[in-house]
């Protein structure tokens, strides 16, 4: 499978510091901020830092160091947020035309705070 990445997209901008965001946390690969348009009293988007398209693409060919850095990111925020407890959250990702994907760049949403309703209507 080959990805093509469009480095104008606006996380692209955004980890070049060229749109700002509220960041909630950051690591050496990984970054985490506040979704713009929230769906949720708790809605932020984790991103790797490395230019990959959607899920599968940073799956496949990102470093294990990469990875396990946004995995281990994501859960930190998770547990600093106080999502981890008995009430939970949501992770989600969107892909492509399908998936109603609006920002090529991998991201993965963190939802919470709410019941959120069933995944798909
Ligand atoms: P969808 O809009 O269908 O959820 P995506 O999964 O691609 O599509 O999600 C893109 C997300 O990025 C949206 O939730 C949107 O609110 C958010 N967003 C767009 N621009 C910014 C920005 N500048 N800062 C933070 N979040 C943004």
């Amino acid at each position: 499978m080959a990805w093509s990445y469009d480095p104008q997209n606006i996380f692209a901008r955004i980890l070049r510091g060229e749109i700002p965001n509220k960041t909630v946390a950051e690591s050496a690969h990984t970054l985490v901020f506040h979704d713009i348009a929230p769906h949720a009293p708790v809605h932020v988007l984790a991103i790797p830092k490395g230019a990959y398209v959607n899920f599968d693409h940073f799956a496949a060919e990102a470093s294990e160091a990469e990875i396990v850095d946004f995995h281990r990111t994501v859960a930190g925020v998770i547990a600093d947020l106080g999502l981890s407890g008995s009430d939970g959250y949501r992770a989600i990702t969107n892909a492509g035309a399908h998936g109603m994907q609006e920002v090529p760049h991998y991201h993965l949403h963190i939802l919470g705070g709410r019941v959120l309703g069933r995944l798909v209507e």
